[in-house]
């Protein structure tokens, strides 16, 4: 295969994607799979489009296989995070190269990915080899918002379409600046963080700002949010502590990402304050949110019933406002075909590099997947340098033209080992 000529027409393909303007809200993420749908039609490839809002569209493509095994599914969010223009140094929605690096909202979460995947998908129609599976092409809107227009209304109104083996998308890669024995480490994503919002209500009395107030709502929650944090600090450990399979102790000293760290450990945010609305008016009641986010070793109730211990108060209000997605299963099996292709994929480009199961510190689509028994997993390709990772939902939001062409060319590996019936 000519991989000069398809990184070469890949490349041109997310300059022009980038160029859509999806920031979510509103999306509008119809003009992404306009896009789509016109190099589907010249590749006459089947799709189906559901549309779940205004001018928001899922599109759902599919090459059939002989049905030997349950399919794969190549998925990705067409929305992105909306900019601040003034800050980006070129334009957000240019598609620009600069220094070999493609700049644009979404280089990295996630249009990259996406046209990897796309690329793999049009080989494999091209390429007319037997496929011992479907192969799906999936992108789906709202992401960022929550997917109650993408993914979560997808599992609701059409189950039919998801009777699948696997599922790819984002939520690991590799990490060029962590290295152990001197190669470069990759997490592939089978599991993620839960959300835990919590808002903590103090209350007191009211009363005129001028005179003494010894049961003060907002003195209470400062005190409580004083407490918790406190817990928090004291518990937090700064060294990634591993899964001992993977790594061992020393190794363990080396990931030093703050990402990687935080993957098995409990974060906790004030977010949100609220009380008040006059200077001289003591308030009788204050709110604060608080974004929590457990690892798989603490579930939701467990958390709160543990915050209401240390409180220690039963006049202070602890609350979940995460509204849906209780006792979710947002994991997945490790030891599947598709993991150990993608480990020999990975080092046969990079040779004894080690590669362990990553848990997401941020939420993605693969856990409405996971939790209708599919093996999803977040995994992007591609080794990105801290500055790249620092990319999602920032200013200047890049990934250098190697890692794309790295990324097409692996997705291509990988996605034609699983489905070719003769791997290649
Ligand atoms: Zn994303």
């Amino acid at each position: 295969m000519d991989w000069n000529k398809i990184n070469k027409q890949a490349l041109l393909m997310l300059q022009e994607y980038l160029k859509i303007n999806t920031s979510n809200p509103p999306g509008n993420e119809i003009l992404a799979t306009d896009f789509f749908e016109y190099h589907l039609k010249i590749n006459q490839i089947e799709f189906q489009t559901f549309t779940t809002a205004n001018k928001r569209k899922i599109l759902y493509a599919k090459i059939k296989g002989n049905n030997s095994k349950k399919g794969l599914m190549l998925c990705s969010h067409s929305d992105v995070v909306p900019v601040e223009k003034d800050k980006w140094s070129i334009e957000p929605f240019g598609g620009k190269i600069r220094n070999n690096k493609i700049y644009g909202r979404g280089a990295i979460d996630m249009k990259s990915c996406t046209i990897m995947q796309f690329i793999a998908f049009l080989l494999l129609k091209k390429n007319n080899q037997v496929l011992n599976r479907d192969v799906i092409f999936c992108l789906v809107p709202d992401e960022e918002i929550g997917s109650m227009y993408g993914m979560s209304w997808l599992i609701k109104n059409k189950p039919e379409l998801l009777n699948i083996e696997y599922s790819l998308n984002e939520g690991g890669y590799g990490f060029s600046d962590i290295e152990i024995n001197n190669k470069p480490i990759f997490g592939i994503a089978n599991n993620e963080k839960e959300i835990c919002q919590l808002k903590i209500t103090t209350f007191g009395e009211t009363g005129h700002g001028s005179q003494p107030n010894f049961n003060n709502a907002p003195l209470k929650l400062t005190n409580a949010l004083a407490k918790i944090h406190k817990w928090h600090n004291s518990n937090y450990q700064h060294v990634f502590s591993g899964n001992k399979q993977f790594f061992n102790a020393e190794e363990n000293k080396k990931i030093n990402d703050v990402e990687l760290i935080a993957m098995n450990q409990i974060t906790i945010n004030i977010t949100q304050l609220h009380t008040g609305n006059k200077h001289n008016v003591i308030p009788s009641k204050a709110e604060a949110i608080l974004d929590c986010r457990l690892p798989g070793t603490i579930n939701r109730e467990g958390f709160i019933t543990m915050i209401k211990k240390l409180l220690n108060n039963p006049e202070i209000l602890v609350e979940s406002i995460s509204t849906d997605e209780k006792n979710m299963k947002i994991n997945c099996e490790w030891d599947t075909e598709l993991i150990k292709i993608i480990q020999s994929t990975i080092n046969k480009k990079f040779p004894e590099s080690k590669i362990f199961p990553l848990t997401s510190a941020y939420a993605t689509d693969n856990r409405f997947l996971r939790n209708i028994g599919i093996n999803a997993y977040g995994f992007i390709p591609s080794l990105f340098s801290a500055e790249e990772r620092n990319g999602f939902h920032n200013h200047d939001e890049y990934i250098t033209i190697d890692n794309f062409y790295l990324g097409c060319e692996m997705t291509y590996s990988i996605i034609s080992q699983l489905c070719i019936k003769i791997a290649n």
